[in-house]
């Protein structure tokens, strides 16, 4: 705004500078600014019943400090509620749920910044939208979200801080998947096909051909003979050829790493953030919830009651 006002004040007359910038007149952004805030700080009067709940500063909810009460005024910035009992102060973080008749509860996070005392023994909280409350109700709040440098879902919180909000009956948990992490880290792990014995991934599987006239069953490798024909090492019949002469069968699994052969692999999951290795069985099963909230917009309310 100083900006404003300081370029007003120069001389504007052939300075080449100033070309296609808008002048404003202070007094004209004076006015704007008093709108905007007029807009902002109108309030309503609104007789509703809300609920308050004590929010710690951490935005743990105390549901041991929960009480039932009336709203006097609502503007898009703040409420003002009247309470009859328990302790409030300024700057105390609360969550304000207030119940609409076709809507139900509507819940917005709040930060006292005025108690009043009334004349019966009433004392008037005049509080603002945000705090921690609102935080936890936003968005990024309630949803898993994937860190490629954890190489895990994670939520701001953990899960007893989200089974209080739910059985508060703020929250709404759904179940969005499962997912097998590491047991040791709980990052998302790679997964193979690997040796039983050793659960290195260096695992290959020959084929077998199967030579129909002599019966005869040899690796692949075996009846290579460096040019494009198939030579049978037993009786040495030449050109064979797929189907009329042999058949390609499913080889034993051999492990480059210990020489292990076996009929049968095993899912091996291996940690890129923790380097642990480990059988699937073994793996951890996250579950990945998403919560939803009915939320309180204070502008729809003012709009509606203005
Ligand atoms: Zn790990
Ligand atoms: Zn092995
Ligand atoms: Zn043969």
């Amino acid at each position: 705004m100083q900006h404003s006002v300081e370029h007003v004040d120069k001389p504007s007359a052939g300075s080449n500078a100033d070309a296609g910038r808008v002048s404003l007149d202070p007094n004209e952004l004076a006015a704007l600014c008093e709108q905007e805030i007029g807009r902002r700080d109108k309030r309503f009067a609104i007789e509703r019943p809300v609920q308050l709940t004590a929010v710690s500063l951490d935005g743990m909810l105390d549901t041991s400090r929960r009480h039932n009460r009336t709203s006097r005024e609502i503007s898009a910035r703040g409420i003002s509620v009247d309470v009859t009992s328990g302790t409030f102060h300024a700057s105390q973080p609360l969550l304000l749920g207030m119940h609409f008749e076709q809507l139900g509860v509507q819940y917005a996070g709040l930060i006292i910044r005025r108690v009043e005392q009334l004349e019966d023994s009433t004392l008037r909280l005049g509080a603002d939208f945000g705090g921690p409350a609102a935080e936890v109700l936003s968005t990024g709040h309630l949803m898993p979200e994937f860190r490629a440098e954890q190489m895990a879902f994670v939520m701001p919180q953990g899960p007893q801080f989200y089974d209080t909000w739910t059985e508060s009956g703020v929250l709404q948990k759904t179940l969005l998947d499962h997912v097998m992490v590491c047991p040791r880290c709980a990052a998302i792990p790679t997964v193979r096909n690997a040796c039983r014995k050793c659960g290195s991934g260096r695992v290959t599987n020959d084929r077998l051909i199967h030579h129909f006239a002599c019966a005869y069953v040899g690796f692949k490798s075996e009846f290579e003979t460096g040019t494009n024909d198939l030579v049978c090492p037993k009786c040495q019949m030449r050109k064979l050829s797929i189907g009329a002469d042999f058949e390609y069968l499913i080889g034993e699994n051999r492990c480059r790493s210990c020489g292990w052969r076996d009929s049968e692999v095993e899912l091996v999951g291996h940690c890129l953030r923790c380097s642990n290795r480990f059988e699937m069985t073994q793996a951890r099963e996250q579950e990945l919830y998403r919560y939803d909230v009915s939320r309180l917009d204070p502008l729809a309310v003012t709009s509606e009651l203005g």
